[in-house]
């Protein structure tokens, strides 16, 4: 059976018992919830997210310094960082330009008369001087202890394109690096393997402690994220793949089931980046030396389904409150968001944060939050596996531009990790 498959049945096995146990409707302090709900499945919930946050720094570490040993020039580099940006900042903007103009046509907000007995508390944004400071690390060890993602990516950079300027030292090291990088692939694939598992338990456990309540008064606010999301989904991304890649979004979108799935079961662009990272070389066929960049950049920075909760849930607070925004506001809800989404990189809860920054920006009142905090957490499912595949449809885009895609590859639905000689093709030759 295919992995798609059993992680699909973990999923729905997942639901069906999270739901039969939410509607047996356990006491909160009694064993059986104990035990079961936030015992067993709760510690294998965490477990695979562990294991796969286990790989995310070593992977990016020894893909990206092969990568980068394999850049030819500075030149290279500056190209492919260039593009990478453009085309992530670019996706940004469009999917919280797409959802602004969906919202203020849905008004997802008019007469929603919503209570809530949540608190939020806005968690200080970092200062845009602090975020720029913070991607220059002055200790490699302390970096990658933190998962300090875009200090692992400057280092990685850094060292790989010594390794390239190092003659035959910078060879030997090389080869142990490609040798590296074959072993943690394999590690990737075995813990993958176990993913039907703990997408079972992360779905258990949520469906067994959430309910379908909350959507009730917030049903125009959910639906209209989750049509925004597929309307980026399915038009925006098939279209750039079309024009800027010239491959077929079917194809992509059939290998990128994976991703999208443990995206959606952890919530997690990060601790999703292992699967899309083995993915996006292994099945797509884009070059290490794209994909060991692009992809860790875009799970740190790039969040189109983010983005796109986001201009929803502005104009819904802002009809909710009974504000006009004008043009140049809702201008400002664009840049806002597009540059929140590189600033608050590295942190947790991230999408909130970036909301708050928002609000505050063009001044709508930040206690908005908790209208829309209740349904949030199904969203977060939803928007994650967008946020994921947009990091591989930029992959592969690049990948084709800078002719570092393999399209055999890519068109070869048997592709993956067990039918490659022994290591990643790590360049073009
Ligand atoms: N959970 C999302 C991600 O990791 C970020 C967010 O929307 O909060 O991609």
């Amino acid at each position: 059976m295919s992995l798609t498959a059993r992680i699909l049945i973990g999923m729905a096995a997942g639901f069906v018992l999270g739901s039969l146990i939410h509607a047996m409707g356990l006491d909160p302090d009694g064993f059986l919830r104990a035990f079961v709900v936030d015992g067993v499945l709760d510690v294998g919930g965490r477990i695979f997210i562990a294991s796969l946050q286990l790989l995310v720094v070593p992977l990016v570490l020894v893909s990206l310094v092969c990568g980068a040993s394999n850049l030819s020039d500075g030149a290279a580099l500056g190209r492919l960082g260039g593009k990478t940006m453009a085309l992530y900042l670019f996706t940004t903007a469009s999917a919280i330009s797409l959802a602004l103009l969906v919202a203020l046509i849905v008004q997802p907000g008019a007469g929603v008369d919503a209570e809530t007995d949540v608190t939020f508390e806005p968690r200080p944004a970092p200062s845009f001087k602090q975020v720029i400071l913070d991607i220059f690390p002055t200790n490699p060890v302390e970096a990658m202890a933190e998962g300090s993602m875009l200090q692992i990516i400057i280092f990685a950079l850094l060292f790989g394109f010594a390794v390239a300027r190092a003659g035959a030292a910078g060879v030997r090291i090389k080869s142990m690096f490609e040798d590296l990088n074959s072993v943690i692939m394999r590690l990737v694939t075995i813990l993958i393997w176990l993913a039907p598992y703990g997408v079972f338990c992360l779905m258990a456990t949520l469906f067994a402690t959430m309910g379908w309540g909350e959507i009730g008064s917030l049903a125009a606010y959910f639906f209209t994220v989750v049509g925004v999301l597929l309307l980026h989904l399915t038009v925006v991304y098939p279209l750039l793949l079309v024009v800027l890649g010239r491959v077929s979004p079917r194809v992509f979108f059939l290998k990128m089931r994976e991703p999208m799935l443990v995206a959606f079961s952890t919530s997690s662009s990060g601790a999703t980046l292992p699967v899309t990272l083995e993915t996006v070389r292994a099945r797509l066929g884009v070059r290490n030396e794209v994909g060991s960049f692009t992809v860790p950049l875009g799970a740190t920075i790039n969040m189109d389904g983010t983005a796109i909760m986001q201009g929803v849930a502005t104009v819904f607070i802002a009809q909710y409150y009974g504000i006009d925004l004008s043009l140049s506001q809702y201008l400002m809800v664009i840049l806002t968001a597009t540059l929140a989404s590189v600033g608050t990189a590295g942190v947790p809860g991230v999408g909130l944060i970036m909301l708050t920054m928002v609000l505050q920006q063009v001044g709508l009142p930040v206690e908005g939050i908790m209208l829309i905090i209740g349904v949030d957490r199904l969203l977060d499912m939803m928007r994650t596996a967008v946020n994921v595949s947009g990091d591989g449809m930029v992959a592969t885009v690049v990948g084709r531009s800078e002719d570092k895609l393999d399209l055999e590859r890519f068109y070869d639905m048997n592709a993956s990790i067990d039918n490659e000689d022994e290591k990643v093709p790590t360049s073009a030759a």
